[in-house]
């Protein structure tokens, strides 16, 4: 639904509300970030696709796509962007607006959010074999059997752990996050 004359366009609601947002306008739709993405493979749109329909206000398709939720935050995207485009933190802020219109709950992807931030909160670091595993299990379970043999060479060539390990000094990263919850808490009052 196209946006009235007085309220501010979806474009421009995104660009606010993201530090750096503006920069968004600059985007030369190279696809260097899709290109980069580790999850592009399983988002509906890529974040350079994302991104024109942010720009030509197709706020629907845009918070219904499971890119966001697929995004781990690697950032390997905005070290790559020629544009300096804070992707990552527009797709933060993309899951926030899908959150406030209630439609996060309709999206399988959101336990791939939620395995990703468990194993850093009880590791320090994301463990790909056990994300990838519970991903193509519960969403894909015949694409395992297509999948295996890449699994097991990256085994082989000690590229992949069969099991999470944890940083050295966990406990200081454990009270940085605990104080980003709190601020977080305190922010949401
Ligand atoms: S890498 Fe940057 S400039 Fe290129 S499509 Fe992605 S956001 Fe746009
Ligand atoms: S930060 Fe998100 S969008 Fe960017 S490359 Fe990583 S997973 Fe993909």
């Amino acid at each position: 639904m196209p946006d009235s004359p007085t309220k501010p366009s979806f474009y421009e609601r995104v660009a606010a509300a993201t530090p750096g947002g503006e920069t968004l306008a600059t985007c030369l739709q190279c696809g260097t970030c899709g290109g980069s993405c580790p999850s592009g493979p399983e988002m509906d749109a890529t974040p350079r696709k994302l991104f024109a329909m942010v720009m030509a206000n197709m706020e629907d398709e845009v918070l219904s796509s499971n890119a966001p939720w697929l995004c781990v935050s690697c950032y390997y995207c905005m070290v790559r962007c020629p544009q300096q485009i804070p992707i990552t933190d527009l797709m933060y802020t993309l899951k926030e607006m899908a959150i406030a219109q209630g439609r996060y709950h309709k999206d399988a992807y959101v336990d791939w959010s939620n395995s990703f931030v468990g194993y850093v909160e009880q590791y320090g670091r994301s463990f790909e074999f056990g994300l990838a595993t519970r991903y193509h299990l519960t969403h894909h379970p015949l694409s395992m059997v297509r999948k295996s043999g890449l699994g097991f060479e990256m085994l082989q060539k000690g590229r992949l752990s069969v099991q999470p390990e944890r940083i050295r000094n966990m406990p200081q990263l454990s009270a940085i996050l605990s104080e980003a919850k709190q601020i977080a808490l305190q922010e949401e009052v």
